[in-house]
């Protein structure tokens, strides 16, 4: 059911490219890691869209980072342990909060303008954060600022190459290492680009469900291709979902960010009744995957597919002014976020399993280093603190560019192809409605697989999804709209089959039938891994204790 690749390529047939350093994924992480190479070295960056569409820029709320007065390290750290259920790498966790603010200076140097505010740096609060320290831009489009600085100093750097709409299809791998990449651009065959070392840093897989904040090129393709590739992988099952997405017909389905509840947006079900007290005391405040699967249950009670964030009560001028670019989306659909009810429900929005990466970024496979969303770090555990993730990206990247181009500095410069050949598959698959087997897959993830899960139900996706992959599967396609099927369905089963095998709940992953942690059992990692137990995950040993906290004041 797995073909090694999903195109067929000869060496003597196909085009080639050389480069030092490919970086696959144009978002901040592989911007950032192509910055660590060394001047002379040749850089490829490979994007499937334009530069500027990835996850990144779309980020709103900011980054965090140990910027002010009254916060310090050890209170970030402990931020991060107690929203990643007992589940994260103290030492990653560590590592990175500590780097936090020298990486956040960097963006400034480069031209990122953050918003400001008397004294220095603006620096804002979200949930799960017990101090002021996410650092935004231009309010809530902290992404897109970020980017603008950082994609306009990569362009002005002579060794770094940029190819978009260029389509990555899979990992060349060659005696147990990996050399590169096959890659298809915007016409003609696939080209093989063999590199001295590669950067995986493609994003996450928002799109595998129906409902989701992430733009179209969140595919999974990254943990798609790194599982044919014989990558190892971990804790597929952790999805993060958020609580309050547009859900409107036709509507891209845009990302309410959890700051309007900060500024005291009320949650309202079709009724119009007030809900979030009925399922905890700190109301539409509580932490986002306990609003997501209130917000569930009060669509279950009043039979309602969705439920509606309400600011009328609040100040008209002020509410208008906090929130411009929700106010555009809204806008569009004829809604004054000021006097009418928004209407929202819960999407998938951030992946906190990938490619299992060590501190340096590097992956189980020799010569692949990854960085970013694709990955699992350790420092997330099993849910993210909000903004934690554009700073994952920045430390990762920038530790995986200087690992990977240090390696590359050692290496011989002459660079060969190697005798790797993919063979056709077995039919084409212009045949078959590809946009019907995404929908269903879509709908599919977010009945059985979305925000509460049980057995049966998870039981039932493998299944479902193992039956569109038998036919699906062995299909060559010769576009990325059925490339991007094959990865969704890939990635697709490595959440639903993680999910079933994980018999309890902990951070962003809630049982109905395990409703509780169960740490004696499960406080493990689950590895999936190609050719390895039957392509379910196997759960790792038990993780060491964390340290006991430090003496801070978060909660
Ligand atoms: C709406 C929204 C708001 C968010 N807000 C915040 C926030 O406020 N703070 C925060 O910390 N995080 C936030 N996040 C999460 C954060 O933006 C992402 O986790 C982070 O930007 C991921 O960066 P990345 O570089 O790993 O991936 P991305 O930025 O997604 O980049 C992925 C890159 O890979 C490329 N790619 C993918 N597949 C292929 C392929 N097959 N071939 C070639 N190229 C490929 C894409 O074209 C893209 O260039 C938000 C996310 C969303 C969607």
């Amino acid at each position: 059911m797995n073909p090694r690749y999903l195109v067929p390529f000869h060496p003597k047939r196909n085009a080639h490219y050389f480069t030092d350093l490919l970086v696959i994924g144009g978002g901040l992480a592989g911007l950032r890691a192509a910055h660590s190479a060394m001047p002379h070295q040749q850089v490829l960056v490979v994007t499937k869209d334009q530069l500027r569409e990835s996850n990144s820029n779309y980020a709103q709320g900011g980054i965090a980072g140990v910027l002010g007065p009254d916060d310090c390290f050890e209170n970030h750290v402990a931020d991060t342990l107690t929203a990643g259920g007992n589940l994260c790498d103290s030492e990653v966790v560590d590592m990175v909060v500590r780097e936090g603010p020298r990486r956040i200076e960097e963006l400034i140097q480069w031209g990122t303008k953050f918003d400001q505010a008397p004294g220095g740096l603006a620096l804002g609060r979200e949930g799960g954060h017990s101090h002021q320290r996410i650092v935004h831009a231009h309010g809530d489009a902290t992404g897109k600022e970020i980017m603008r600085a950082v994609i306009a100093r990569t362009r002005a750097l002579p060794n770094i190459h940029i190819w978009e709409r260029a389509f990555t299809l899979d990992l060349l791998t060659h005696a147990g290492r990996c050399h590169g990449a096959v890659i298809a651009g915007p016409q003609g065959p696939p080209q093989l680009v063999w590199a001295k070392q590669t950067v995986l840093a493609c994003g996450g897989a928002g799109q595998v469900f129906r409902e989701s904040t992430n733009p179209p090129v969140a595919t999974g393709d990254g943990f798609a291709l790194a599982y044919r590739a014989g990558v190892e992988l971990r804790d597929m099952e952790f999805v993060q979902f958020h609580p309050t997405v547009l859900y409107i017909a036709g509507s891209s389905r845009s990302l309410i960010t959890e700051a309007v509840r900060g500024e005291g947006a009320h949650l309202l079900d079709s009724e119009g009744y007030r809900f979030m007290f009925d399922y905890d005391s700190r109301g539409e405040l509580a932490p986002r995957d306990v609003v997501s699967q209130s917000i569930i249950r009060q669509m279950a009670v009043s039979r309602h597919n969705c439920v509606y964030l309400d600011m009328s009560h609040l100040d008209d001028e002020a509410v208008l002014q906090r929130f411009p670019g929700i106010a555009k989306s809204c806008q569009k659909f004829g809604l004054n976020i000021a006097t009418d009810r928004i209407p929202v429900r819960p999407g998938a929005h951030y992946m906190v399993g990938g490619v299992a990466v060590d501190r340096e970024g590097r992956s189980s496979l020799p010569g692949l280093w990854a960085a970013g969303e694709v990955t699992s770090s350790g420092l997330h555990g099993a849910n993210r603190l909000a903004s934690n993730s554009l700073l994952e990206g920045l430390v990762y990247g920038a530790h995986a560019g200087e690992g990977a181009a240090r390696e590359a500095a050692e290496m011989p410069d002459a660079m060969t192809a190697l005798p790797i050949e993919a063979s056709e598959r077995n039919g084409s698959g212009a045949t078959l409605d590809t946009a019907d087997i995404r929908a269903s897959l879509k709908s599919l993830m977010g009945r059985l697989v979305g925000v509460e899960r049980e057995g049966p139900a998870l039981r039932d996706a493998v299944n479902s999804i193992d039956s569109f992959r038998a036919y699906v599967m062995p299909m060559q396609f010769d576009a990325a709209e059925g490339w991007e099927v094959q990865n969704l369905l890939q990635t697709a089963r490595m959440m639903a089959s993680g999910a079933l095998v994980r018999e309890e709940s902990r951070g962003v992953h809630f049982r109905r039938d395990f409703p509780a942690p169960n740490d004696a059992r499960w406080r493990r990692r689950l590895t999936i891994q190609i050719d390895k137990n039957g392509g379910y995950p196997e759960a790792g040993p038990p993780l060491p204790a964390l340290p006991a906290p430090s003496a801070t004041d978060s909660q």
